[in-house]
């Protein structure tokens, strides 16, 4: 036999950066490429994503929404026809200067994200108020020239979807608005067990060339916060720069309202931070691209693999189920899969094939239990989904422990240095005061909650009246 090499991880007490690099490399999810901030998905690593694609492309869709495809470079021309836009992104952009030997007359950008092509689109095909809503939505790469990267959370470049609209009316732009953030704060929570914050960016963290953003956010293991989804309200910026006009319903010429909203592999790093443990990765059940993971025990012995594979065959048809019948020892393959955070394991030897039954392991709490055979497929089902329960219970107990209120700038340093976590405070809406909090402690605005509070009359910066609630962090 082989010598088996059994992976471990850093624990995440010791050092939770490289415990992050451990896991997203241990669990076969990515590999480095020889581009400093651009990753190879591998084949798990992959088909989580594409878990997470189905599921969504399924919400864009049953929302009344469209995939289209738009190309990949840009015009420079065209980026720097909306001001705030070209401003926010220019320091982030890739340019194409060549063609083989030839220098381009013009340069081209790599996409950073498509609201200019979409927008030249849009003006070449609406018309009237009949062409309108356009609901379009892209799957695709962009890229970003980050300063620092780190695999899922911030690459150079990443895969997203990327939803453009345009409508009628501000205020039907703005129900889209909250009906896009809705679906990416549902997906999260019910498929992803990943707990969100909604509300409003700031306007110094809007979304550049925005009339506002919506966020979701959700915090990780380490008290740290992350921006999970935005969707925002364009209002009819792009519109004019690009003159997207219809003719209205009174016959007068009218500029449409746009939105856009963008969700991206950045979600696996939360779903990494959210529910790993010192063991590796734990994959929340509805997206697992493997549910079940069959473990035949002295498979050596007559009759135990053909009934691992009978099994394995029958389980099959309603659960994502593989089996690992290498010569590997038992011991190794444990360590793999939970490494892998797989929800479930089967074990099934000699013994346990003479009762009539098999050994069920959970992943998220490493119980174990022997099941009879009998009810073998309806409780690997009710299984599946209290892990999955179970998740999003712990990572919102976790989120209560670590969000703590505070009324004072002392008490707002003291917290963020010894736990971490949200900090709500009340804020006067200056934006002198953001940069201060930012400058002092490091924790940036997250957002202006959708359910407000109010914890005091004052600002926590400053004496000045309070306008909001916010929700502060540290980021990633
Ligand atoms: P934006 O178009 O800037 O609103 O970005 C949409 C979403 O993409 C954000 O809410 C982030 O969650 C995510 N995102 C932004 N930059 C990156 C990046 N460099 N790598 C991965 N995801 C990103």
């Amino acid at each position: 036999m082989a010598k088996e090499f059994v992976k471990n991880v850093t624990s995440m007490q010791d050092d939770f950066a490289q415990w992050y690099t451990d896991v997203v490399t241990k669990a076969e999810l990515i590999d480095y490429s020889s581009v400093r901030g651009s990753m190879i998905l591998r084949p798990y690593g992959y088909a989580i994503w594409e878990n997470i694609q189905k599921e969504l492309d399924k919400q864009i869709k049953a929302t009344g929404h469209e995939n289209v495809y738009m190309p990949l470079f840009i015009p420079e021309s065209l980026l720097q026809k909306e001001k705030d836009h070209i401003e926010g992104f220019a320091p982030e952009v890739a340019w194409v200067t060549h063609g083989g030997e030839e220098k381009l007359t013009e340069r081209l950008c790599v996409r950073p994200t498509s609201e200019v092509l979409f927008a030249e689109h849009f003006k070449n095909i609406i018309h009237s108020h009949r062409d309108l809503p356009k609901l379009y939505n892209q799957w695709s790469n962009v890229v970003r020239w980050e300063k620092t990267t780190r695999p899922f959370l911030r690459t150079l470049e990443f895969l997203w979807q990327e939803g453009h609209t345009c409508h009628e009316t501000d205020e039907e732009a703005h129900e889209e608005t909250i009906r896009m953030l809705n679906v990416y704060a549902d997906l999260c929570e019910e498929f992803l067990a990943i707990p969100v914050v909604k509300g409003q960016k700031t306007e110094k963290e809007k979304f550049a060339g925005a009339k506002y953003t919506y966020t979701i956010e959700s915090l990780m293991h380490d008290g740290k916060a992350l921006q999970s989804g935005t969707s925002h309200h364009l209002g009819d910026g792009f519109a004019k720069a690009f003159g997207i006009e219809f003719t209205n319903r009174e016959g007068k010429l009218q500029t449409v309202q746009q939105t856009s909203w963008g969700f991206t592999t950045r979600i696996i790093g939360a779903m990494i931070m959210v529910h790993g443990d010192d063991r590796g990765l734990v994959v929340p059940p509805k997206i697992a691209p493997t549910q079940l993971m069959i473990v035949p025990i002295a498979q050596h012995k007559e009759g135990v693999l053909d009934f691992a594979y009978d099994l394995k065959d029958k389980l099959s048809q309603t659960i994502r189920t593989r089996i690992d019948a290498s010569d590997k020892k038992p011991g190794w393959k444990f360590n793999e899969y939970e490494m892998k955070g797989i929800p479930l394991r089967l074990e099934v030897g000699p013994r346990d094939i003479e009762q009539g039954q098999v050994i069920l392991v959970r992943r998220d709490t490493g119980e174990k239990e022997t099941v009879s055979l009998q009810d073998l497929e309806l409780h690997i089902h009710n299984t599946l989904n209290d892990i999955q329960c179970n998740l999003l219970k712990k990572a919102r107990a976790h989120r209560e422990h670590q969000t703590t209120t505070v009324t004072t700038f002392d008490a707002f340093k003291n917290e963020l240095t010894e736990k971490g976590g949200f900090i709500k405070a009340m804020w006067c809406g200056d934006e002198a005061c953001e940069s201060f909090i930012k400058d002092e402690t490091g924790a940036t605005s997250r957002c202006i909650p959708f359910e407000q509070e109010k914890l005091s009359e004052k600002c926590v910066c400053c004496d000045q009246q309070a306008k909001h609630l916010v929700y502060w962090a540290k980021a990633y």
